[in-house]
């Protein structure tokens, strides 16, 4: 799945991997009207703003801007400079981007690999990617350790959400709408490493979690934080597989095994946080077929309709029983992994839990009672995470599956609204896996949720 061809360990690369699930929001419709070459011109000249800027206060000294001339747009035949005494080609730079290191300058791949992302992601996947370059030119600059380190890929992602959040805040010419932070989601997923890849490995970028995690910490905290990576470096949940049969499955358990082990997982780690808990059992969740009318469950008194449970897991208040839609976490355990669909039954299951500690809000899923449910679920993967559950562990590429599976649920819950709702569900389901579910109380999510 991934594409590796290493080129001499002074370059840094974005390595471009085939994935089969990248969905196109609807932002990158309706912004067609920005042309290609505009989004480009326009990305490479605000990100080189921002440094001017910013640079001086993280690190003292200036941020002298990679001239025009040292940009390289690849196409068949281009001449590229020699980066470290290589030679290069555009078969160095076809489905990838990357900076320079020493040499400082920049090429991309400008047949294939941006009018594609252009086009099936997005404008903002292009000036997300040029971004994390640029953020490598900060590095090189600052004179940041080169080895290559995940951490450093890290860093650059970081960067490129700091660097987002300035467009966010301060507007300028880059068009930035909310949607674009699902925008980010997406390309960070097309961007990940396989699962499986070892952190150390020199083209290591991170999975999908540790990106985003980094992107969101620029996005959250600004470059200062990005900046301090290197002595306090971010969470790399990046694990190998167990062994070769691990691998083979790519670490999923047999679908038939999913749903009850997902549920003795949720029993042992509620249980522990939640005095009042009481276990629900592979009995309370029940499944239907959206396409097949008479196979939908009624919830009190009410027949649901096809398009209220279309590719949906519910809890059912008013009877206390999780239903999901079968064809659809079918497709999301072939299409996503076997911890997608835990995180979809986890998710209701949180719902559950705040039934019983009466939380306001659940009855309608207000956006903190939903925030709060993917806080819960954070904080239930990372015990599971740390070893604390027994009956299974975590594998690689699953942290990956939650954020794919919460892109894809929040989309399909259709919650409608402004605001970038899977990008903020992956937020909060991060406060719960690094800070633990403690972290998750009611109050603080509430008032986070009122500044959305
Ligand atoms: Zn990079």
């Amino acid at each position: 799945m991934t594409r590796r061809r290493a080129l001499g360990a002074v370059i840094v690369m974005t390595f471009a991997c085939s994935f089969a699930f990248v969905p196109a929001g609807p932002v990158a419709a309706s912004r067609r009207n920005v042309s290609y070459s505009h989004t480009v011109a326009v990305a490479i000249s605000d990100i080189q703003d921002f440094w001017v800027t910013t640079f001086p206060k993280l690190y003292g000294g200036r941020y002298d801007p990679i001239p025009p001339s040292r940009i390289f747009a690849g196409h068949p035949g281009v001449k590229l400079p020699r980066c470290n005494g290589e030679r290069l080609s555009y078969r160095d730079v076809a489905e990838n981007a990357f900076y320079c290191l020493h040499d400082n300058f920049i090429a991309y791949d400008d047949e294939h690999l941006f009018p594609d992302l252009y086009a099936n992601v997005g404008p903002f996947a292009v000036a997300l990617v040029l971004s994390h370059e640029f953020g490598h030119a900060v590095q090189d600059r600052a004179g940041v350790a080169a080895d290559r380190s995940v951490e450093q890929e890290l860093q650059a992602d970081c960067f490129a959400g700091a660097w987002t959040d300035d467009v966010a805040e301060n507007g300028g010419p880059v068009q930035y709408e909310p949607g674009d932070l699902e925008v980010a989601l997406a390309a960070l997923l097309e961007f990940r490493d396989a699962p499986g890849s070892s952190a150390n490995d020199t083209s290591a970028h991170g999975s999908a979690f540790d990106r985003v995690n980094a992107f969101q910490d620029g996005f959250e905290l600004g470059p200062a934080r990005c900046a301090s990576y290197e002595t306090e470096p971010p969470l790399v949940v990046q694990l190998p597989f167990m062994n070769a049969s691990d691998a083979r499955q790519r670490g999923n358990v047999p679908a038939a095994k999913v749903i009850p082990l997902t549920v003795d997982l949720l029993n042992d780690f509620y249980a522990h946080v939640e005095p009042r808990y009481a276990p629900l059992s592979t009995r309370d969740i029940s499944s239907f077929d959206s396409s097949k009318r008479s196979s939908i469950p009624t919830c009190g008194n009410s027949h649901l309709e096809v398009d209220a449970v279309k590719n949906r897991v519910f809890y059912c208040l008013d009877d206390g029983y999780i239903a999901f839609d079968e064809p659809f976490l079918q497709r999301v355990y072939e299409q996503i992994g076997d911890f997608g669909v835990a995180t979809l039954i986890a998710n209701p299951w949180a719902t559950y839990v705040q039934t019983i500690q009466g939380i306001p809000g659940v009855g309608d899923n207000s956006l903190a009672a939903v925030l709060q449910a993917d806080c819960y679920t954070g904080g239930w993967a990372a015990a599971f995470y740390n070893g604390y559950l027994s009956g299974g562990a975590l594998s690689p590429g699953d942290l990956d599956e939650t954020v794919m599976a919460l892109l894809v649920y929040s989309r399909a819950r259709g919650v409608s609204s402004d605001i970038p709702i899977s990008f903020v569900r992956v937020q909060f389901f991060r406060q719960g896996f690094v800070s633990g579910y403690q972290s998750c109380g009611y109050d603080g999510i509430a008032r986070d949720a009122a500044k959305i």
